[in-house]
């Protein structure tokens, strides 16, 4: 260990033997987004702090507990590492005027920086997949994004993922939800915790996210949002459920779905498992209809959700999903003077060229050592270059996951003879 150092707790190195499933989720998610018609969007991570604190809410876990904020000490700026990509989204959109081209179907791929406990399924340096959808008003595109999440989990042979879906109403519906909230908790303070107390005054709705045992009783009697939903709001959670209905997709209405950020309204979703112990939500999101404007844009309407790749990976090992890591199709061992090396080199160049996967041996070494190093590193053949193949041109071709014998064969019919085995 070089001087001791370590990464930091809660970051994780994703190494060889497990990057190859993060590949393949990758590409996997990648041809998946495209089918939808949605792009590729890049921010930085780094934003200035008040971008998040305004958006996501000041009495949220992300920005009270969670952010990475730092000063940066050549200009005083004060900065934050994402905590997650929708607030970062939407600013590029604004600051390009994205949107005076028409509505945009755009997503995000990357690390995200929570200070959490870290646990299993929680880390402090975590990465999201999030879809976003601006310029759409509802409630077609809210099922739409539900639909593809369904086509996804196939895609990646996860089973078992529950669909919980909430409205959450209106500004003016959230606003007197607030009020009665608020009647309500104080006449229950004694059964409040410290969070909770906190809470009363500054985001009584955050009180009914909390996960300590001792409230759920007082938050199970807590007036619903339901209740003091506005029609319109009404109307689109109706309207996505036919929709949710006529496409065959299974879910549940949980009410009491609080997003863990402030700027989500109407619409609001869950895709959890059991599978994952109590980090069991796997993707989650909603519509945030107020946001851009919030942001400093126009008001535009937007409905997005976010993924978390690591509960997704581990819930792809729940259910069996095995991916096989990839190998090489050649292994290229050669022995002899310059000569014999210059022509494997050829070899390997032409092999590549045809699109095979080529290791050439580098470091020497002989003939039988080669070969192990072949048989390590999973190839399914080995290519045998030294002066006889030189001086005939050829290569000597040898199956090393089967019992056939090895032959020697011109160059260019390689491929062909892979193919034919
Ligand atoms: P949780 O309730 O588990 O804390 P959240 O509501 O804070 O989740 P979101 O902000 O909605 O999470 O992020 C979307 C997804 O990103 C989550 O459903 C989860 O899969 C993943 N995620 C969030 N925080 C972490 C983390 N610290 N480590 C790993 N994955 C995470
Ligand atoms: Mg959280």
């Amino acid at each position: 260990m070089t001087n001791g150092v370590k990464a930091i707790r809660g970051m994780n190195d994703i190494l060889p033997n497990e990057s190859y499933l993060w590949e393949y989720f990758e590409q996997t998610v990648q041809r998946w987004l495209a089918v939808y018609g949605y792009r590729n969007i890049r921010t930085p991570i780094v934003e200035q702090t008040d971008l998040f604190v305004r958006s996501i809410g000041e009495v949220t876990d992300i920005v009270e507990k969670e952010m990475y904020t730092f000063v940066d000490h050549l200009n005083n700026d004060s900065l934050t590492l994402r905590p997650e990509g929708t607030v970062s989204c939407v600013r590029a959109v604004i600051e390009h005027n994205l949107l005076y081209a028409g509505p945009q179907k755009l997503y995000y791929a990357g690390p995200m920086f929570r200070h959490e406990r870290p646990q299993k399924g929680r880390y402090r340096q975590f990465h999201q997949v999030g879809v976003e959808a601006l310029g759409y008003a509802g409630p077609d595109i809210d099922a739409e994004l539900i639909v593809m999440c369904v086509r996804l989990w196939k895609l990646l042979g996860i089973s078992g993922l529950r669909l919980e879906i909430s409205t959450l109403g209106n500004v003016e519906s959230r606003a007197l939800h607030r009020s009665r909230l608020l009647k309500y908790f104080e006449q229950h303070r004694s059964e409040l915790d410290e969070d909770g107390l906190r809470r009363l005054y500054t985001n009584p709705l955050r009180i009914l996210d909390s996960k300590n045992p001792r409230m759920q009783q007082v938050i199970e009697n807590a007036p619903k949002l339901i209740d003091d939903l506005d029609a319109e709001s009404c109307n689109h959670f109706e309207s996505l459920q036919r929709i949710l209905r006529e496409q065959g997709i299974n879910f549940e209405i949980n009410l009491r779905l609080v997003r863990g950020l402030d700027y989500y309204n109407r619409t609001v979703f869950e895709w959890v498992t059991d599978k994952l112990g109590a980090q069991g939500t796997v993707c989650a999101g909603g519509r945030y209809d107020s946001l851009v404007e919030q942001v400093g844009g126009k008001s535009i309407p937007a409905c997005g959700f976010a993924m978390g790749v690591e509960r997704l990976l581990a819930l792809m090992q729940e259910c069996g999903r095995e991916i096989k890591q990839p190998v090489p199709d050649i292994y290229i061992v050669h022995q002899g003077s310059e000569q014999v090396m210059n022509y494997a080199w050829k070899c390997a160049e032409f092999l590549r060229d045809e699109g095979l996967d080529v290791i050439l041996h580098c470091g020497g070494g002989s003939i039988k050592s080669q070969m192990k190093k072949a048989d390590v590193s999973g190839a399914l053949y080995a290519l045998i270059i030294g002066d006889d193949e030189f001086k005939a041109q050829e290569v000597s071709i040898k199956p090393l996951r089967e019992l056939i014998e090895q032959a020697s064969v011109k160059l260019d019919s390689v491929t062909e003879i892979i193919n034919s085995y």
